[in-house]
């Protein structure tokens, strides 16, 4: 056997797959499960979307295309940015297509990251980026995120951990898992933490258009002297249900492109041709059937909440974004491993503990709503069903 290299070796796989086999053992041998787990939106990709895809491998469109994407898209990309998150681009350079939000933040870390350095990330947060950074050989420094204030960064917290080893902050709003969204207010706080200490911020926005009640989203890089410090992160997967498509973008100022556009060449050179196509369409054709998405994962996250609320030794702030609650379940003094594994075997949702989005997720569950209203109410009357045995 061959030894493998201390870069991957030192990361774990994804510590939430024990649950995920569990639960497919379990749908096999004939259990109706109920799935909570999955971070992706249960639509189809609207036809229109699909139709533009067809029509450019019908076109012919088959080949590598420029390693920034094809220019149709990178200009529909611009033009999305400008009107949508005031930040002005160059479609020519300042932006560049790739396969999936995760290639376009791994090339931005693998950018800009040397050994030693430290990266700020929210902690609870999507567990790639911690690893993304180990395998660049950066250090990833935890912020921790309190329920008490709604899962949003305090900027206090996060100018406390800057070192002068400090490098970059990952910053994701909305956010997975917590839902919470950065209002405006804080996002100045921490652009000017950013500025005062010189770092580059990843601002992934990938659930920007999943926002409910009165809440905005505020891009990083709009703000003042911001645009030369962040690379603007999005994609395709969440908002027009095109995970699958492996669609993303880094946008920002063209200094802080052209390493991300060297790493992009010699990592895939160039996202999917005919999928870039559809990307197009997404972002230059009818919002209606993303509006529809959206009013539906509103009434789910409404519902999920009320009923939640209702039920014993369970607290959750009510989210603002994307499509994620993460209640605590700490009354029930069970660790969130432990609670995830017994919702799963005792009523058969497939749920994601809390812990496996880092320190600060310990005690809480991550449910997703992107499963349809029929599931979820059964669910809900599991759980509940669930919480009185305790
Ligand atoms: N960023 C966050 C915060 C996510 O939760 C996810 C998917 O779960 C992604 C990025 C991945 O995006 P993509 O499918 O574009 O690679």
């Amino acid at each position: 056997s061959f030894t493998t290299s201390e870069r991957i070796s030192s990361i774990p796989f994804s510590n939430i797959r024990e649950i995920f086999e569990e639960a497919k053992r379990m749908e096999k041998l004939g259990s109706d499960i109920i799935h909570m787990e999955i971070g992706r939106p249960d639509f189809d990709t609207p036809e229109h979307i699909k139709k533009a895809a067809n029509l450019a491998l019908e076109n012919g469109h088959v080949h590598y295309t420029s390693n920034n994407g094809i220019m149709e898209l990178r200009e529909a990309i611009a033009q999305k940015l400008w009107q949508e998150n005031k930040i002005k681009i160059d479609p020519e350079n300042e932006v560049a297509v790739s396969i999936g939000c995760k290639e376009a933040i791994f090339n931005t870390v693998f950018a800009f990251i040397n050994p030693g350095d430290e990266v700020l990330i929210q902690d609870p947060s999507w567990l790639e980026y911690q690893y993304i950074v180990k395998l660049a050989g950066g250090i990833p420094v935890p912020i921790p995120l309190y329920a008490e204030d709604g899962f949003v960064m305090n900027p206090e917290i996060l100018r406390q951990n800057i070192t002068n080893k400090t490098r970059m902050m990952i910053i994701n709003s909305p956010h997975n898992p917590t839902g919470s969204v950065l209002p405006k207010n804080v996002l100045e706080e921490i652009a000017s933490i950013a500025i005062e200490y010189d770092l580059l911020v990843i601002s992934d926005e990938i659930y920007e258009k999943l926002i409910y009640d009165d809440s905005e989203h505020v891009s990083l890089a709009s703000l003042p002297g911001m645009f030369e410090r962040t690379v603007t992160i999005n994609g395709f997967s969440k908002a027009y249900a095109m995970d699958g498509w492996r669609l993303g973008y880094a946008a920002g100022h063209v200094e802080l492109m052209k390493p991300i556009v060297k790493m992009h060449q010699y990592n895939t050179s160039s996202a999917t041709s005919f999928a870039q196509y559809g990307a197009v369409e997404a972002y230059k054709g009818s919002q209606e059937d993303v509006n529809q998405m959206v009013k539906e994962f509103d009434k789910r996250r409404k519902f999920m909440m009320e009923r939640i609320k209702a039920m014993p030794l369970t607290e959750s702030v009510n989210p603002s974004g994307a499509f994620y609650i993460f209640p605590s379940f700490k009354k029930t003094g069970l660790s969130s491993v432990e609670m995830a594994k017994r919702i799963l075997t005792e009523v058969n949702i497939a749920c994601v503990p809390g812990s496996a989005f880092g320190e600060q997720g310990e005690g809480h569950i991550r449910f997703a709503y992107s499963t349809s209203m029929e599931e979820i109410k059964k669910g809900m009357d599991r759980l509940e069903e669930f919480l009185v045995r305790f």
